[in-house]
């Protein structure tokens, strides 16, 4: 779609905002234009990515993050004024980018919140190209998962003093981000979490020294690799493209694929049906025997979303019902309330895996009641999530296309 606009009075009528990079031999405005692009990630390179993304004429944007503006914000975020601090940092970045659209048809929506575990598979099979604008390998790690799995590719950046980098990641490339992880790169990714895979009460995330300008770099960088992947000109997947600006030195790595690695695995075929994680479990596994998934479907969330059911406590092993999803639940949750409050704190004690009955997947034969009139949300299944229905000869993948509409409108 090609739209005029008029910009002021006396510019040529026939002027678009877009004139100069059109002429760019291989630039094609209308399919930048039709692209949906998540940023995940609005701190300082998000900030920048999504300045960049708009001035190019994008106009679907989901920008997702789970944080609040801090005053240090503010020399490194171009969307973000004084006013903002303490607001959601996803929902100011979308305001601000839908003021600064070039397009009055652009469609920019915010989520606030965890992706790891609240935004559904199904929004990332929505996404043309998915920009990480991340600083912590965790949330790496599950961008390149939920790319994989959905077939779309994504391209990560990071900064760190005047240095960074900017790699893309095709879903069918040899090498993903998870190959090149180191085992130390990898702990660091569960300092969220204890033994026993329950959020830590006290987790002093470190802080990489940034400054404003290697962001605007290295976001410049990756937006231009995402036009190149768009256009069909010559982004290069499996690469990682770093700059020092400490000497301007730019150096291309190739990175190696690793044998055996798991995340390789994508859904073959994804099949849309009319359900939502509003429905409960029950109603969900009634609708899956309806429309052909076998007399007695099992789902199966992937070990995604493990729900937790019961779990002994840490300081005396009595059973604590607990019946919510794994990434809500902390420490203190895994402490019998009234024995042990004054004696001893819950953070860190034990340290050491209780025992739980954790389900990743649910059936009527097997599941108890309590569990199946639950709503797929409460057991901890994100709006428009991807599912795997096992059917009785194999398994199936089916995303809950009722929720699409309003998990694209973000929250925020
Ligand atoms: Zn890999
Ligand atoms: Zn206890």
């Amino acid at each position: 779609m090609t739209r005029k606009f008029s910009v002021r009075d006396g510019a040529p009528a026939d002027e678009s905002f877009f004139d100069r990079q059109k002429l760019i031999s291989w630039w094609d405005q209308e399919t930048i234009s039709a692209a949906k692009i998540m940023v995940v990630g609005a701190g300082a390179l998000g900030n920048e990515t999504i300045k960049n993304l708009l001035l190019l004429g994008f106009r679907n944007l989901l920008i997702c993050d789970f944080d609040t503006i801090e005053t240090s914000n503010l020399s490194r975020t171009v969307l973000f004024g004084p006013a903002d601090i303490g607001k959601r940092k996803a929902h100011v970045a979308a305001e601000r980018a839908r003021q600064m659209c070039l397009s009055p048809d652009s469609r920019i929506a915010s989520f606030h919140g965890d992706i790891t575990s609240e935004l559904g598979l199904g929004v990332f099979q929505e996404m043309d190209v998915v920009l990480g604008c991340l600083d912590n390998v965790e949330a790496r790690r599950f961008v390149n998962r939920a790319c994989r799995l959905v077939g779309r590719p994504w391209i990560d950046s990071g900064i760190n003093q005047l240095a960074g980098h900017v790699s893309f990641y095709s879903p069918t490339s040899e090498v993903c981000y998870e190959c090149g992880l180191s085992d130390r790169q990898l702990s660091l990714a569960r300092q969220r979490w204890s033994c026993d895979n329950v959020k830590r009460l006290h987790v002093q995330q470190a802080r990489a020294p940034t400054v404003q300008v290697t962001s605007s770099i290295i976001s410049g960088i990756q937006v231009q690799e995402c036009v190149k992947h768009l256009c069909s000109n010559g982004a290069v997947a499996g690469q990682r493209l770093w700059f020092d600006g400490a000497s301007n030195q730019f150096e291309i790595f190739n990175l190696r694929p690793r044998q055996g690695c798991e995340m390789h695995a994508s859904f073959d075929r994804i099949v849309d049906l009319d359900l939502s994680n509003s429905m409960t479990v029950r109603e969900v596994l009634r609708r899956l025997a309806a429309a052909g998934f076998g007399d007695r479907p099992v789902l199966d969330t992937q070990g995604l979303h493990p729900f937790v059911a019961v779990a002994g406590c840490r300081l005396c092993g009595k059973a604590i019902d607990l019946y919510r999803p794994q990434h809500v639940l902390t420490e203190r949750d895994l402490v019998c309330d009234s024995v042990h409050s004054d004696e001893a704190s819950p953070e860190g004690a034990g340290e050491m895996p209780v025992a739980k009955t954790v389900l990743g997947a649910f059936s009527e034969a097997t599941t108890e009641a309590r569990i199946l009139d639950m709503t797929l949300a409460d057991v901890g299944v994100p709006a428009a999530d991807i599912a795997a229905v096992f059917d009785g000869a194999g398994y199936r993948y089916v995303r809950l296309a009722a929720d699409i509409e309003r998990a694209l409108a973000g929250n925020a």
